[in-house]
């Protein structure tokens, strides 16, 4: 379904991709968007709080109440400026984010026993709007600043930087490994909250600031070397690397996949089936996102394995639920032992963990593991990592070499969408002001 991109500079993304009809039927809107009478309704029961918790809770601090009063009064294209103003993703975020954690979970209606407003679902109906209107964003790049900054990675992070930089007159240089932008917005989220064309019809947008894209580029210790000679400045915005091993045999036997290799599989049109049994290791919230996927994709029998408790699980609470309501099965307490199988995987051993009980057979015919991903940020000579995260000052942005900033799951060891397009703007912000002279603080500018 995806063409590859050549590794040259490209401004139309989405024609590299075609909308599938078989994902779009498998994976429907978690969250559908609002008609406008529904709408305005919702945004008619804000009560438009000062100094508003919402925006507080949210990590690029949209002007929640400012937007949702313009949809009270029709201007949906001034709602969508006042959110792409704070976050240059506002469409990708009002989709991906875990809102009951952030925005709505701040919302003052809790404490009147009330149903928060639905800020995501209105920020969807403002972005959704803006883009069928076919406008470029409303900003436009300031006077070329006659600087250069390479960026590692075209994801979440590095979008938000290269958008901030642009918007102050620096070149803005992406690399990516793989063929098409937006790293786990495109290849990871969960088809029926942000599909994947939906992810690359906003970076087409962001492309037209003057962003360059070289793709197919898999960035190494001479590569980086090379680009910091050519570059003014360099972020970097690598995201995190494979899923962990469980380390046992038989792990690279066919029928053995990692999480992000099954859920990139099925959003790019590679994985179109699951088999009859598939289990799950792990109970993150990458591990429900791959359970589901394996029930909408056929599987008769999905189950996932934990090896702590039900209270111990680092998914949402309400990621466990939508599972539980796919129909995915949870079993407790155990871990796996071995992998059994000659040609293809055909069950998996389970034993207790930390706890007495029954050492169990689970028969499955795909093992999914999903129990973390590991840092790839080993080619980084001179960057100090603490446990495998590039270490960043907290004000500056800059890592332990001044001239590479970065930002993302690379530094906070993986956390949300949001996050990262927070830490990319920020660091954007820091960069451009280091480039032009300044101390490089973080410090968020009035733009025009
Ligand atoms: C399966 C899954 C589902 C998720 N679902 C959600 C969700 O529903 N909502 C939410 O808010 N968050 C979700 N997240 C988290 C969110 O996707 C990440 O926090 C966010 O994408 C991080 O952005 P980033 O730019 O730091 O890294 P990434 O999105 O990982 O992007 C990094 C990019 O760098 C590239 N890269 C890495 N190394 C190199 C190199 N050496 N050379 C060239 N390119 C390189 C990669 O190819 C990739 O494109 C999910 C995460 C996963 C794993
Ligand atoms: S906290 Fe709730 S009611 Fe207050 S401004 Fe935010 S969305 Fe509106």
């Amino acid at each position: 379904m995806i063409d590859p991109i050549d590794p040259v500079e490209s401004t139309s993304f989405l024609r590299h991709a075609q909308t599938s009809a078989e994902n779009s039927a498998r994976f429907p809107d978690l969250h559908p968007p609002l008609d406008r009478q529904t709408a305005i309704a919702e945004a008619n029961r804000c009560l438009f709080c000062f100094d508003a918790p919402c925006a507080q809770a949210c990590p690029t601090h949209i002007d929640v109440p400012r937007f949702i009063k313009k949809i009270v009064s029709g201007n949906l294209a001034g709602s969508a400026r006042t959110i792409l103003d704070a976050n240059i993703l506002g469409a990708s975020c009002s989709r991906a984010c875990p809102v009951q954690v952030l925005c709505e979970g701040a919302c003052v209606m809790h404490r009147y026993n009330q149903q928060p407003i639905q800020i995501g679902r209105l920020q969807r109906y403002a972005m959704d709007a803006f883009q069928a209107g076919g406008a470029p964003l409303p900003f436009q790049p300031a006077a070329e600043a006659g600087k250069s900054a390479a960026l590692i990675g075209a994801g979440p992070a590095s979008l938000a930087c290269a958008a901030e930089l642009r918007r102050q007159g620096i070149r803005a240089v992406l690399f990516d490994a793989r063929p098409l932008p937006g790293g786990l917005n495109t290849y990871g989220v969960a088809e029926y909250k942000l599909p994947l064309v939906e992810s690359l019809r906003e970076i087409d947008l962001l492309a037209r600031l003057g962003v360059e894209f070289h793709f197919n580029v898999e960035v190494d210790a001479a590569r980086l070397a090379m680009l910091e000679r050519e570059h003014d400045a360099i972020f970097l915005g690598i995201g995190l690397g494979a899923i962990h091993a469980l380390g046992l045999p038989n792990e690279t036997l066919p029928g053995v996949l990692s999480a992000l290799d099954l859920i990139a599989g099925y959003k790019s049109g590679s994985i179109t089936s699951a088999p009859a049994r598939v289990a799950v290791i792990g109970a993150g919230n990458t591990a429900i996102d791959a359970a589901i996927a394996a029930v909408r994709l056929g599987a008769a029998e999905v189950t996932i394995v934990y090896r702590r408790a039900p209270d111990q699980m680092s998914a949402f609470s309400f990621e466990y639920e939508h599972a539980h309501r796919e129909g995915v099965r949870f079993l407790w307490n155990l871990q796996p032992a071995a992998i059994v199988g000659q040609d293809h995987v055909e069950a998996v051993e389970l034993t207790p963990y930390e706890s007495t009980g029954q050492p169990m057979t689970l028969p499955t015919d795909l093992l999914v593991l999903s129990i973390g991903q590991a840092s790839h940020a080993g080619f980084l000579k001179d960057i100090q990592l603490d446990r495998g995260r590039i270490v960043i000052d907290r004000f500056t942005r800059q890592t332990s070499n001044p001239k590479f900033f970065a930002g993302g799951d690379c530094t906070n060891g993986g956390r949300e969408v949001v996050d990262a397009v927070a830490e990319g703007k920020r660091a954007g912000i820091a960069m451009a002001a280091w480039l032009g002279g300044r101390q490089p603080v973080a410090k968020e500018p009035a733009h025009a």
